[in-house]
């Protein structure tokens, strides 16, 4: 694909938190449950994932918050932003693709050429938001499987 930014680059809104990948991003999730409508504020979030070999901070650090066993969500103490996110024993990384200096290079559409992209959680999806874009949307025990499938500790 042509005019896509390598590395990607990123950051929150105040600037005291950066982060580049030297690789491209290899797939995306949009998550409805209910720990990503309230952490972002919004109906659901759109998150990249990052080698984890590949990606760095290259100002500050985010602060760091638990919702739940088998992750780490990062933000910027300034700020706020929403930007990484661990899963407890993988080394790869899922950022907020709006963090992204140029998140119109990573279309997050069905049959995007850089990777594959779902939805996951939409049994906790705000009723009145359609989904329209025709990417697949797992079921909830398919979504458990995944998070176990990221998170060693969560059995995967
Ligand atoms: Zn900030
Ligand atoms: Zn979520």
């Amino acid at each position: 694909m042509a005019n896509q930014h390598i590395p990607v680059t990123g950051g929150c809104l105040c600037g005291a938190v950066r982060f580049e990948s030297i690789e491209p991003p290899t797939e995306g999730y949009y998550c409805h449950c209910t720990i990503c409508q309230k952490a972002y504020g919004g109906l659901y979030s759109a998150t990249v994932s990052f080698p984890g070999s590949a990606f760095k901070f290259t100002k500050g650090e985010p602060k760091y918050y638990r919702a739940s066993n088998f992750a780490k969500r990062g933000f910027c103490a300034d700020c706020g932003s929403p930007m990484p996110f661990f899963y407890e024993g993988n080394p790869n990384v899922w950022v907020k693709i709006g963090s992204l200096d140029h998140p119109e290079d990573w279309p997050m559409t069905k049959g995007a050429s850089w990777g594959h992209s779902a939805h996951w959680h939409t049994d906790t999806k705000v009723p009145w938001h359609e989904i329209s874009d025709g990417l697949p949307q797992p079921t909830s025990t398919l979504a458990e499987e995944h998070v176990a499938r990221m998170s060693k500790k969560g059995g995967g």
